[in-house]
């Protein structure tokens, strides 16, 4: 959860509960299967919390910089992005991950705008439900030059680790 901002997390508890999947102090965490500290507003072991990944983890919205209006808020707009995920042809590449199935059309609309105007490819995703319940598996997009949505796809089939 991000820190030195003059933003604050609470109460979105969104890298927490698994929608960007880590491991927390040895517990994997991914969609469906929060961390067993979050309570959904915040960290109940704040004061003790590891430094990787929780002290490192800032998602784009909270970042000091950040480009993303305040209503991208995780916990408001449903989409966590991490910004400059990757480098593809010189130009940053961010990734956007959904709170949910799939990532609101206001927010996608925002940031594909801002993609477009930034020159920076974006790689989104959408969960993947199996039996009803949130997979451990997600489709990825990819939004920009057409040659990056090739190079993505060809990245998928490799099995190419993304994030
Ligand atoms: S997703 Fe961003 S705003 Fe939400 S808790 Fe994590 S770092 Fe904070
Ligand atoms: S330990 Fe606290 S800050 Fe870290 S993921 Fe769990 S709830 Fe979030």
């Amino acid at each position: 959860m991000g820190k030195e901002s003059r933003r604050e997390c609470q109460p979105c508890t969104g890298c927490c509960d698994g929608w960007v999947q880590m491991v927390i102090g040895g517990v994997p965490v991914y969609p469906g299967s929060p961390c067993p500290h979050s309570t959904g507003s915040g960290c109940d072991d704040y004061e003790n919390r590891p430094q990787d990944p929780c002290g490192n983890f800032n998602c784009g919205w909270i970042l000091p910089d950040s480009p993303l209006p305040e209503w991208m808020k995780p916990s408001s707009a449903r989409v966590i992005v991490i910004l400059n995920q990757l480098i593809w042809n010189g130009r940053p590449v961010d990734l956007a991950v959904p709170m949910g199935r799939r990532i609101p059309p206001r927010a996608l609309d925002w940031l594909k705008r801002f993609s477009e105007r930034q020159l920076r490819p974006l790689m989104y995703t959408e969960q993947i439900l199996d039996g009803g319940r949130f997979s451990r598996e997600q489709q990825v997009f990819g939004y920009g030059p057409p040659e990056f949505q090739q190079d993505l796809l060809r990245w998928q089939r490799e099995g190419k680790r993304l994030w």
